[in-house]
């Protein structure tokens, strides 16, 4: 980690270039906890801009042998500019500790408004999976494959707007649901088969996820994680009769959760699908 390139926060910028340093900011609360260390909220004292600082222990990073995998993750979402993707102003470290200056997403883990909802109504669902897929259409045009998107690595800002996070890093962190199957869930068959695997990896997982918020669960969950495979590989998707989830939801997640990943509903059609039509919020603002 000796000599990355730092880029400073774009609005907290006030000269052209500069090396940022942990006296740049008033340091506050913790915002939450990782597997390599904390996040907290902070504030870059000249502009009084308001940030999320993560830091992270190059101990536990190189202990793990993932040095490579953090810069290219840094590299990656540095270069990212989209409202649905979570910016990475910049970095900075001392001898123990990589500073992440992130953008501050106040409105935390969609994960937890999930839990605490039960699940989510069709205004919702549809306007999140909107936005996801708008980043994920950006991303792709730039060439990047997310791997690993599920709630947790989905925050909201103030306004309840989506934020993608940690891009291809967490794919290494523990899953904070590991005890009901972890990130099993979220995995295209091609992947559990331990096939080739592309783009469409990231539209299986919008189906996931579509099911997800409308339901309240993941649909292949099971008790084990083989049984989680097995579900996965079968596609043994079944709808609750109990649920009053629209029709056109429904068709919108059965031509995700496709075996063939070169059938599944393109990015572009999903944008198109009468259901995000009909219910997402043209704004990508939702409130809970
Ligand atoms: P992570 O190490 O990325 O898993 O982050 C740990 C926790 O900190 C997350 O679960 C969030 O609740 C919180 N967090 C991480 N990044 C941000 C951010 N940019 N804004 C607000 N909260 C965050």
């Amino acid at each position: 980690m000796a000599d990355q390139p730092r880029k400073p926060p774009k609005q907290p910028q006030t000269t052209s270039k500069r090396q940022w340093s942990l006296s740049d900011f008033d340091v506050g609360k913790p915002l939450g906890k990782g597997r390599f260390g904390r996040v907290y909220l902070a504030r870059e004292i000249k502009s009084k801009y308001i940030v999320a600082l993560k830091v992270i222990f190059k101990e536990q990073i190189e202990k793990h042998g993932l040095q490579h995998q953090l810069r290219r993750e840094m590299e990656i979402q540095t270069a990212l500019r989209h409202p649905n993707v979570l910016r990475l102003h910049g970095w900075f470290h001392d001898n123990e500790r990589i500073f992440l200056i992130l953008e501050y997403a106040h409105g935390g883990e969609l994960y937890r408004q999930l839990r605490k909802l039960g699940h989510l109504t069709e205004t919702q669902a549809a306007t999140y999976i909107a936005s996801l897929t708008e980043a994920l259409l950006y991303c792709h045009d730039k060439h990047v494959i997310h791997r690993d998107i599920k709630p947790e690595n989905l925050l909201l800002d103030h306004e309840g707007r989506l934020k993608i996070a940690d891009f291809g890093w967490s794919v290494q962190s523990r899953s904070k649901r590991h005890t009901m199957c972890g990130t099993l869930d979220y995995l295209a068959p091609e992947m559990v088969e331990r096939k080739a695997h592309d783009y469409a990896v990231d539209n299986w997982t919008l189906g996931i996820l579509c099911y997800e918020f409308l339901y309240g669960v993941p649909p292949f969950e099971a008790e084990s994680q083989m049984d989680t495979f097995e579900r996965i590989k079968k596609i043994d998707l079944a709808f609750p009769s109990t649920s009053d989830v629209s029709a056109e939801a429904k068709d919108l997640i059965s031509r995700l959760l496709v075996k063939d990943s070169s059938k599944r509903l393109s990015l572009e059609k999903i944008m198109g699908h009468p259901w995000i039509v009909k219910n997402a919020n043209s704004m990508g603002i939702c409130s809970n």
